[in-house]
């Protein structure tokens, strides 16, 4: 907590106000909002075995008897797709659950892994340990509670699951390709870096041709959870943002649908 609270002072105005209480309070005037997430549709990319997608039933549309318009819907969706979580439990019997999984590690300082040249020109690439400290290099050393994001480019592809993913064969995930963070970038963020979550722009912590889930598994014995199918990741600054990531509080859940922010110091847009 004192690592984010420092953090978030050198990113975001702190205004202070005094009388009775001291209160700080993010100054929202000077920041900008990110939406980091993918809407939910029919169009939303899933992963090819999984059984369902997400499905929106109407339930009531239209002016009641009583003369006022009213309208509620059902939903339906697997826990992993589009923008989500993905609990630590999701790769390691024991880890949290989604309910579990604490705030501190869903809102905190972002830095943001910009690997979008690598990965244009080998769709297979997998971020390494010298590409964090190559950033660290220039950004300086990653903090403990800070949330990783890798920016590759891929959200461009969205909702062109072929694109996306690689293949888009329904129930085979034997093709897929597109890049994502390799096994000693997880181990350098999650074990040396004490890293709050990590959160990529492709469907998946692990490259699409991963059939080991390594890097899931790295990152959940440690209880980190992941994020993915990020977007708008190139309208974040390397480090500074602040991402508030929170899931539907599924009780038990492996994972489950996200909505990701980011707020961003200064008026640039
Ligand atoms: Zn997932």
């Amino acid at each position: 907590m004192p690592i984010m609270m420092r953090a978030l002072a050198t990113t975001l105005l702190v205004a202070t106000t005094t009388a009775v209480a001291v209160a700080q309070s993010i100054d929202l005037s000077t920041c900008s909002m990110v939406d980091l997430t993918h809407a939910y549709g029919p169009s939303t990319v899933f992963w090819p075995t999984s059984p369902t997608r997400f499905e929106l039933e109407k339930l009531a549309y239209g002016k009641t008897e009583g003369g006022f318009f009213y309208a509620a819907n059902s939903l339906r969706t697997p826990e992993h797709g589009g923008t989500h979580l993905d609990a630590p439990i999701h790769f390691f019997e024991g880890g949290q659950t989604t309910e579990q999984v604490p705030l501190e590690r869903l809102i905190a300082p972002a830095v943001v892994i910009d690997v979008t040249g690598r990965a244009a020109a080998d769709r297979d690439y997998r971020a390494t340990a010298d590409d964090v400290l190559a950033f660290e290099k220039t950004h300086g050393r990653i903090e403990k509670g800070t949330i990783v994001l890798l920016r590759t480019g891929w959200s461009r592809h969205w909702p062109n699951a072929k694109a996306y993913l690689g293949d888009d064969t329904p129930g085979d995930a034997s093709k897929l390709s597109f890049p994502s963070f390799g096994a000693d970038a997880a181990r350098l963020l999650v074990e040396d870096r004490g890293v709050a979550a990590i959160g990529i722009d492709t469907a998946s912590i692990d490259y699409g041709r991963s059939t080991d889930f390594q890097v899931h598994r790295i990152v959940a014995a440690k209880n980190v959870p992941g994020l993915e199918n990020l977007t708008n990741l190139d309208r974040l600054p390397p480090r500074g943002a602040l991402v508030i990531a929170l899931p539907m509080k599924i009780e038990g859940g492996s994972g489950g649908p996200l909505r990701a922010v980011a707020l961003v110091p200064g008026r640039s847009r």
